[in-house]
């Protein structure tokens, strides 16, 4: 018997997997396997939301192996060490698995080969599994990346992509390989109340009805707070729940502008992944600098836990984050203005909002998350970087009848718009009867410190 080895991590899924189809055709059996390494933990990615969300991708993933005669073989421990052990016992001769783009990613991949090689078992390491276009696919002369986000999506929108695979009829798997117990999402405390189900199934379902229900008004509609008719795939895209080439070849089968607007925003995913695939340090560091002098001390530190908490006065931004803290989700026009707000209002180090982010976002991803803050930072690729929002108007444009205000911050549901997005212009005993608190600062003020801080007034 022939045996291979898929390696699952930020790919869960049976539809349109070439790693999936490669092993099947190159071998009798399969292991198809996802290990749980602490090492992910200590670099601070196991977030209550995404353990939650990825026991139930696992779950679904084991089931629908299951359907085709296999199963998920979940593994812990440090994963090259998994995988070494997993292929000597099976006599695996091959190892197939996603390519990433991260420094963990990046690292992992390269141990792996040497000690497979060891072995002499082959690693191959499958592109576009992940993503539409796979980094360094299209490149500007000259560079390794495209730093700017329209020339690239010129060159992506072009670029000819495969047709997505079916999920396989038959997966055999070896007898006698252990697994460890499926985690579940019950196991798992502090994960947010309103949180989406995981899993391929839930994937492609929403998938499904949303390009029907909403994928035409996408469009017009996506910057709409309250309507919030965006498709809410980002989890399962991070998760490889659902294959984003498979979304994008839908949603120009359907055709029309807003399936083509959606497909754009799909794009700015892979931007951000061939930025940090070349330039892996910026999950960290300014990818441009600016020589920011941030806050910090008590002032900040206390203007940065009314961020978090949601009660910093302006009303459309406590909402966006107590959506946050309830759904491990946010609305996308809330992402930008809440970090617009933290790190030019407040002038607070865009890395304290991202990791606070990170603690909670269910889509919570190296990439978009840390190169999304660096955009609206304006350390990163966005060509106007001393551009800030200003919050009053937002609410005002995005949420025109308060109501996305409402739902989210309680205190002020007796107000109708536009005062909900200025309470504190309501004088004496209007604004007396409302629990909420003043802003932090004034727009003006905010605004002349960052020019300040940033040394462009
Ligand atoms: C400060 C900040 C942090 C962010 N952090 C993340 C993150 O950790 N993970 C994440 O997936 N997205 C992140 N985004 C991007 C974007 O906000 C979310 O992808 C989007 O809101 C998810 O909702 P949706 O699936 O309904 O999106 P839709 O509007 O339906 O878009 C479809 C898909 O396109 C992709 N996409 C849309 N906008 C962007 C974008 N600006 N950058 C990259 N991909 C995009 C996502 O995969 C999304 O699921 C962040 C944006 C900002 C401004």
């Amino acid at each position: 018997m022939t045996v291979a080895v898929v390696l699952y991590t930020s790919d869960l899924r049976v539809h349109d997997h070439p790693p999936l189809r490669a092993a099947l055709d190159g071998a009798q059996e399969v292991v198809p396997l996802f290990v749980r390494d602490p090492a992910v933990d200590r670099a601070g990615f196991a977030a209550a939301n995404r353990l939650a969300f990825l026991a139930d991708c696992l779950v679904d993933l084991d089931r629908a192996l299951g359907e085709r005669g296999g199963r998920l073989v979940v593994r812990k421990g440090d994963t090259v060490s998994e995988v070494r052990a997993l292929v000597r016992q099976t006599e695996a001769d091959e190892v197939h698995l996603a390519g990433g783009v991260t420094a963990f990613a990046r690292a992992r991949e390269e141990r792996l080969r040497k000690v497979l090689e060891e072995d002499g078992c082959r690693l191959y390491v499958h592109d576009g599994v992940v993503d539409v276009v796979p980094p360094g696919d299209v490149t500007p002369q000259g560079s390794d990346h495209f730093a700017v986000f329209t020339p690239y999506y010129r060159r992506w929108a072009g670029e000819p992509l495969r047709t997505p695979l079916s999920a396989p009829r038959e997966v055999r798997v070896p007898t006698g390989v252990r697994s460890e117990r499926m985690p579940r999402r019950s196991g798992i405390a502090d994960v947010s109340p309103g949180l989406a189900a995981g899993g391929e199934s839930e994937g492609r379902k929403r998938l499904a009805s949303w390009l029907t229900a909403h994928g035409d008004a996408y469009e017009q509609r996506h910057d709409d707070l309250a309507g919030d008719v965006t498709s809410r795939l980002s989890p399962y895209l991070h998760f490889g729940a659902v294959s984003a080439l498979e979304a994008v070849q839908r949603a120009r089968k359907r055709g029309g502008a807003g399936a083509e607007a959606f497909v754009r925003q799909l794009c700015w995913r892979d931007f951000h992944r061939q930025v940090l695939a070349a330039r892996p340090g910026a999950a960290g560091a300014d990818y441009r600098p600016r020589h920011d002098r941030w806050r910090r001390g008590a002032g900040a530190e206390a203007d940065l836990a009314a961020w978090r908490e949601g009660r910093t006065g302006y009303p459309v931004v406590d909402a966006a984050m107590r959506q946050l803290a309830h759904e491990g989700w946010m609305h996308n026009r809330g992402r930008l203005l809440t970090a617009s707000f933290l790190t030019k209002t407040l002038y607070i180090d865009w890395r304290e909002g991202a990791r606070h982010f990170l603690d909670l976002l269910v889509d919570g991803d190296v990439a978009n998350n840390q190169l999304n803050w660096q955009w609206v930072a304006g350390t990163g690729t966005d060509s106007r970087p001393h551009r800030v929002l200003n919050p009053v108007l937002q609410g005002k444009r995005y949420d025109p009848d308060g109501v996305y205000v409402r739902r989210w911050v309680p205190e002020l549901a007796g107000l109708g718009a536009p005062a909900v997005h200025e309470p504190w212009r309501l004088s004496g005993l209007d604004r007396a009867a409302y629990d909420y608190p003043d802003p932090l600062i004034g727009l003006s003020d905010g605004l002349e410190r960052f020019r300040r801080g940033r040394g462009t007034s």
